[in-house]
């Protein structure tokens, strides 16, 4: 029967594909396509994982102690049947590598979901409750996997090596940021979560993959089943789960008119951006690691106006990225802009952002009941200042290379601002007395917290540059956790309080001289292209997928004629329709009438 499920559109499009679960705990587990005459090898590779974890369990069963309650060794036995179930394990791991070609972590983790949603269905509790012992011998087996590695991965194959595959559309309950970023290069067409806000940095990076997405979709996971047929409309928020033919036959026609509308716009790429009146406008990429460079030029970015350096702090186990390591990061991303600006945010760790699971877990013990309001970004880099030098001596290092700047995220108070560019000069002069070459930054200050707005002729005397960020500029203005699907629908961009802090920084910065560029996820909707151009923007920064929509509203926009139009959306009370009737006649008398 088929099913809708109702989230928050995240990326545009339509994605038909089938299912493939993955638990939150799991969204690491490695899923690629495994060439057909690599079958036979996993199958022993899986196999061989599985003999180890039998030896394991064994040699545990063993060495108990002989005071030990006779139950654990009964459970050591369950764990040892569960291993070795042909029926409900083994042979269907063994068809997910034999049908598909999956690799076997996935293939494994693909049969759990299957058993897990059996045992969740089990009206005996004694059984419903043996779901956690198999998660415990598939996890093993995962480790095992993982240890004796020896997997045959090609990243070079995707889906689309596979004509015969069906699109896979990725489902999980939650996805953090930084395994996001591993589907970069992923086989999946479309992803849905059952968590997660339009600007949480999850629904961020989907966004950059420009495949249909839908977070905040509740109940997702759990009605979904693996393998199960999905649409997912990007533009709606909509999954349909088990579609009938003719609504499938529609969203197959939806999806090829926005492929070739797609095709249309790429006309524009070599275009530059200017509007009818000749004003040029900057358009910025925001990118998560130095790869992406490739993606910025591809799309003809004018520069970096925005490297999410935390990225690089990601699920490394508690690690962070010395001040080598991230020295050769922005390098990379200095020397592949090739003369263009890269402008590093210095790290914007905390709230959705942890570094890893581990941090995840301190941070909820560490009062942060909502981690947006507490130590993180700024806050975070000025509370461990040994680490905020080293960030600073590799920016600095690659300024030495090409024209870097340097943006500092979160701030709020004048005595934050001072303590940065005291950290900043402490850098430098370390790099002078060690002789290590490095070159000169322009300062910015990203504009997320009204208080900045209200203070900000301090911060234009300090900085050199202002960079809004739009999506925790929202989250502060109109204390919405952007994070947070339940208060989602009160997430307003439209909010004319938030348009009066962006109208106000932008001509505040240009009546002082000061360059101003919005990097929040605004930039790149089109639907705000001409308002932030009325307001005086020249400068634009988003994922490179999103330029060529917004490029097409700059190349159809007379900025000379733009003031009327800020003038109706600022005054109403009702912006998005005021915004909206300028393109609608209809509209237009409706709401004069
Ligand atoms: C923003 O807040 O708008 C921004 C660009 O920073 P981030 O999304 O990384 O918090
Ligand atoms: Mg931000």
């Amino acid at each position: 029967m088929s099913v809708q499920v109702f989230g928050l559109p995240v990326s545009r499009g339509v994605a038909i594909g089938r299912a493939v679960l993955v638990a939150s705990s799991r969204v690491d587990v490695a899923h690629y396509f495994i060439a057909a005459d690599q079958v036979e090898a996993e199958v022993t590779r899986l196999h061989l994982a599985r003999d180890v974890v039998s030896v394991e369990i064994e040699t545990l069963k063993n060495e108990l102690p002989d005071d030990a309650p006779h139950e654990l060794a009964a459970l050591l036995d369950v764990h040892q049947m569960l291993l070795h179930d042909e029926e409900s394990l083994t042979k269907p791991t063994r068809e997910w590598i034999e049908e598909r070609h999956y690799n076997a972590e996935w293939a494994l983790s693909a049969q759990l979901e299957v058993l897990a949603r059996q045992f969740d269905e089990m009206e005996d509790e004694y059984l419903r409750e043996r779901k956690a012992d198999v998660e415990q011998v598939v996890e093993r087996v995962l480790r095992a996997l993982s240890r004796g590695n020896g997997a045959q991965h090609d990243p070079a194959l995707s889906a689309r090596d596979f004509a015969g595959e069906d699109p896979l559309v990725l489902v999980a309950e939650d996805i953090s940021p930084a395994d996001m970023l591993q589907f970069k290069r992923s086989i999946f067409t479309g992803f849905i979560t059952d968590v997660g806000g339009r600007t949480s940095h999850t629904a961020i990076v989907a966004r950059s993959l420009d495949i249909p997405a839908v977070v905040g979709a509740r109940e997702a996971s759990r009605l979904i089943r693996q393998d199960d047929w999905l649409i997912i409309d990007g533009d709606a928020g909509l999954v349909i789960v088990d579609p009938s033919p003719i609504v499938l036959e529609e969203y197959r026609f939806r999806q090829r008119q926005g492929q070739l509308e797609r095709e249309r716009l790429t006309r524009l790429r070599h275009k530059a951006a200017v509007t009818l009146d000749g004003q040029r406008v900057e358009l910025l990429a925001n990118i998560e690691l130095p790869e992406d460079t490739a993606a910025a030029l591809e799309a003809g970015a004018e520069g970096v106006g925005l490297f999410r350096s935390e990225f690089l702090f990601m699920n490394r186990d508690g690690h962070p990225p010395d001040e080598e390591e991230q020295f050769v990061a922005y390098r990379a991303a200095v020397q592949a802009m090739r003369g263009l600006p890269v402008t590093i945010r210095t790290v914007d760790i905390g709230a959705d952002k942890p570094m890893d699971r581990s941090s995840a877990n301190e941070m909820r013990h560490e009062n942060m009941l909502n981690p947006a309001l507490g130590r993180r970004a700024i806050r975070w880099s000025l509370s461990e200042p040994a680490m905020f030098r080293a960030q600073l001596r590799a920016i600095l290092r690659a300024a030495a290379l090409g024209p870097v700047k340097l943006l500092v995220p979160m701030l709020s108070h004048i005595s934050e601002i001072r303590a940065t560019f005291d950290c900043l000069n402490r850098a430098r002069e370390q790099l002078r007395q060690s002789g290590t070459p490095h070159g000169e930054v322009t300062v910015g200050a990203m504009i997320e917290i009204p208080a900045a707005v209200l203070i900000l002729p301090v911060f234009l005397r300090y900085f050199d540059f202002v960079s809004i960020g739009t999506n925790d500029l929202i989250q502060y203005a109109l204390a919405i956790d952007r994070t947070d699907e339940s208060v989602a629908h009160l997430y307003d961009p439209w909010h004319p309080a938030v348009l009066h802090l962006i109208e106000s920084t932008i001509e505040q910065a240009n009546s002082a001289g000061k360059a101003v560029c919005v990097c929040g996820e605004m930039a790149g909707d089109p639907e705000f292209t001409e308002l932030l151009l009325g307001m005086g923007l020249r400068s634009f920064s988003m994922h490179p997928a999103q330029f060529l929509p917004v490029k097409q509203r700059i190349l159809r926009a007379d900025t000379s004629r733009l003031a009327a139009h800020v003038e109706a959306v600022m005054s109403s009370d009702e912006p998005r329709l005021a915004s909206l009737a300028r393109s609608s006649p209809a509209l237009r008398r409706e709401m004069a009438a």
